[in-house]
């Protein structure tokens, strides 16, 4: 992808499922890339615990997912900063701000381009159709977050799975 030492300066994470962030580190020390999140999300990728600061629903899946999705100590790190709600991304050239939209876990966030496209991390998905996640941590704080997105005139929408998508086609 033409990146260089120097020329990848941050990799900001949505979140801190290991789908999301398992090259992060390998990234942060090919090419000393800072690494920022959110710290409701942090322990996670310092832990190897996707579980961390997330409601216990369901012990056994909790324990599948450990087998399934292992975090190494190779892989695991702590954040170079923490972001949150207002962040400004210029000063790395990028004219975007980050929102703090909490549900899929308590430490998602959004970032919002200049121009009212939005990254969504998980809070929303596009595999057939634009939908909530079906994974959530706290659906009334996605809700909530759902009815912040919607008041902000986002064009469109780039989500963690699935395809860009208006965000009007999202109801
Ligand atoms: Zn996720």
């Amino acid at each position: 992808m033409g990146c260089k030492q120097g020329n990848l300066r941050l990799i900001i994470l949505t979140h801190g499922d290991f789908d999301h962030v398992g090259n992060a580190n390998h990234l942060h020390e090919r090419f000393g890339a800072k690494i920022v999140m959110h710290n409701g999300d942090s322990g996670m990728v310092e832990r190897g615990d996707m579980f961390w600061n997330r409601r216990k629903g369901n012990i056994l899946l909790g324990m599948i997912a450990r087998i399934l999705f292992g975090f190494g100590k190779k892989e695991r790190f702590s954040p170079d900063l923490y972001i949150d709600e207002g962040y400004e991304l210029s000063e790395y050239e990028f004219d975007a701000k980050v929102l703090h939209i909490p549900g899929h876990s308590k430490g998602s966030i959004g970032i919002l381009t200049a121009d009212n496209n939005l990254f969504c991390g998980d809070l929303l998905e596009n595999k057939d159709k634009p939908v909530l996640n079906s994974i959530m941590d706290d659906s009334t704080a996605a809700n909530a977050s759902v009815k912040k997105l919607k008041s902000l005139k986002i064009k469109t929408v780039y989500p963690g799975h699935g395809k860009p998508f208006p965000m009007g086609s999202f109801t």
